[in-house]
């Protein structure tokens, strides 16, 4: 079984507060249509913090903020994880 990191989001990190502000505006910003549910949401995040690829919050296979990837329904993980 793969240990979670218990770090790898923004929204842990209390030194990237201010990005982590960035990336709540901007989900919220979405319409409702294009929101993923808080549900489909963590699911996502939940296995990008079980991923090798996820560093400090940014996917290193797509150079994204994982947490603002996963806001978007449509949105993909670039290498079909989720
Ligand atoms: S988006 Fe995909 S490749 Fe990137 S960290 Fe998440 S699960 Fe891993």
């Amino acid at each position: 079984m793969t240990e979670k990191c218990k770090i790898c989001l923004i929204r842990d990190m209390a030194e990237k507060a201010d990005i982590y502000e960035y990336v709540k505006k901007t989900r919220a910003m979405l319409t409702d249509a294009d929101r993923a549910s808080d549900v489909l949401y963590e699911s996502r995040l939940d296995i990008c913090t079980g991923c090798d690829s996820l560093l400090a919050g940014t996917c290193r296979k797509c150079g994204c903020y994982v947490e603002i990837r996963a806001a978007l329904k449509s949105s993909e993980c670039p290498v079909k994880r989720w």
